[in-house]
């Protein structure tokens, strides 16, 4: 094991081992070898987890921090993540299967940046004053939510960790972050690299575990303040459920089914690229994949043509090498799921154009083929269901009314697509849909200062932007002062 991987819990500025002793296998998905075990968080753990966020909250190293300070911490954070980018982009790529090219030049560089953004906010969270009637003088302060717990999928590992951990330390608040079980590494390094910089003893601490235990159990807990949640729609109902117990504060971005609309006027060959890289970036493992691809008759022909031939250059491989645009699929569970997508979507009496293949790459690892259905009825479930895969259905429409209605006709609302050359168009059509981010002639595009989250049942509350931190990791408190007495 290299000295790069931390497998123990990281708690008050300590590696500790898991109460009961427990560790749990992570795997590089592209090998099928055990990277490290990893200690599992309980309950017991998360106590205890609790404990030093609160012991943090309670600490004037930490609560009385000047923003300045935070600021300048944050900073030096994004720093010693930049100045280790390439063994953590590697730890990630080992863990999550992604292309190493991905971590290394999106990720890596977008989480620092992300950290640097939120540096700045930190000294910049203030109130008012409001002018309110009678003889008062009223101000508002904005103060830390308390204790956020932050449970992060493998998807995207540290990025989405970092999407939450920056603002709510930006705002004051201690964090535990319980990462995905297939990913836990880099979260463990984050842990590590924040005390190095200088955060005190459990203003960040990291429980790597299970859902159902250690993700129930911080959720549940009396002693955290509000749930950061980014996962799928499934269990977002869960956690809303167990949080209402204690009345948290909840956030959740959740899973989508994300349209890119193609129009006849649209420069076709910029189309076919976007809602290619929209399917096949991050193997389709994206919650905002552009899986559903629908298309103006008059160009479906051609469209369906030049994707198929598209995605036959996606090569599959290993994830460390340039040449490689498919990665690992993150576990055989998740291969299995895709697969029997694939199946269904034959069934159902979709057209299976090209992909759909289980591969290895030098006879090891959990691989899959870039895959395009088309003749895709859109009540069909591969138009329907998220399959978080390299799948994208390719559905025709009429007009626009009927690129609208279909583009809304499904329970989820994170993200979309607009491709055509008229501007009118593209805005009109921007304003109907249903989803929290419309990208028009582009796709997949992400700065920490745009917020980003769902419509209806891809969530609610936002990740990034300076206003949604605020929402998110702050809570208001109006003073007032008789001035008459
Ligand atoms: P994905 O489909 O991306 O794996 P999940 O929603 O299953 O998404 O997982 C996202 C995160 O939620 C992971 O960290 C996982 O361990 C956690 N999780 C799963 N089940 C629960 C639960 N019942 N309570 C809290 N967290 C959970």
């Amino acid at each position: 094991m290299s000295d790069a991987v931390r497998n123990r819990l990281w708690i008050a500025n300590e590696w500790v081992d898991a109460r009961a002793g427990e560790t749990f296998p992570t795997t590089n998905p592209a090998t099928g070898e055990v990277i490290a075990h990893v200690a599992e968080a309980r309950a017991e753990d998360v106590d205890a987890a609790v404990e030093a966020a609160r012991g943090a909250m309670a600490d004037p190293a930490w609560r009385r921090m000047g923003p300045h300070e935070r600021s300048r911490l944050l900073w030096k954070l994004a720093d010693a993540l930049e100045a280790d980018a390439d063994a953590i982009a590697a730890l990630e790529t080992a863990d999550n299967g992604k292309p190493y090219f991905e971590s290394r030049k999106v990720d890596l560089p977008s989480i620092v940046e992300n950290f640097r953004y939120f540096a700045g906010m930190a000294d910049k969270v203030q109130g008012a004053t409001i002018p309110v009637s009678g003889p008062f003088f009223n101000y508002t302060l904005r103060e830390p939510v308390g204790v956020v717990g932050i449970i992060t999928p493998w998807n995207f590992p540290l990025s989405l960790a970092a999407w939450k951990v920056a603002p709510a330390l930006a705002c004051g608040n201690a964090v535990i972050l319980k990462p995905a079980e297939q990913t836990p590494l880099t979260a463990l390094r984050l842990g590590e690299l924040a005390a190095e910089v200088g955060f005190p003893p459990g203003a960040l601490n990291v429980v790597p575990g299970f859902g159902p235990t250690a993700g129930s159990a911080l959720v549940r807990h009396p002693g955290v303040d509000a749930i950061a949640f980014t996962g799928s729609t499934e269990v977002g109902r869960i956690v809303m459920r167990e949080a209402a117990e204690t009345l948290k504060k909840v956030s959740l971005e959740l899973g989508g089914k994300s349209p890119n609309i193609v129009f006849a006027d649209a420069s076709l060959k910029d189309a076919v690229r976007g809602a290619s890289t929209g399917i096949f970036y991050g193997m389709g493992e994206v919650c905002a994949a552009g899986s559903r691809v629908l298309v103006e008759r008059a160009v479906y022909g051609d469209f369906v043509a030049q994707l198929a031939a598209r995605a036959e250059k996606m090569t599959v491989g290993d994830p460390m090498e340039s040449t490689t645009r498919l990665g690992a699929i993150v576990s055989e569970e998740q291969l299995d799921r895709v697969m029997s997508y694939v199946e269904v979507g034959k069934r159902e009496g979709a057209r299976l154009v090209t992909g759909g293949e289980r591969t290895t790459v030098n006879g090891k690892g959990n691989f899959v083929t870039a895959t395009v259905f088309a003749e895709v009825e859109p009540t069909m479930k591969i138009a329907q269901e998220e399959i978080f895969g390299p799948v994208v259905a390719v559905i025709p429409f009429e007009d626009l009314d009927d690129a609208v209605a279909k583009a809304n006709e499904t329970i989820y609302g994170l993200a979309a697509g607009i491709w055509t050359r008229d501007v009118g168009k593209a805005h009109r059509v921007a304003s109907e849909i249903q989803a929290g981010t419309v990208w028009i002639n582009t796709y997949n595009q992400y700065d920490s200062g745009s917020p980003f989250g769902g419509y209806k049942q891809s969530g609610f509350g936002r990740d990034l932007g300076w206003e949604a931190a605020l929402e998110k990791y702050t809570q208001v408190k109006s003073v007032w002062v008789a001035l008459d007495r």
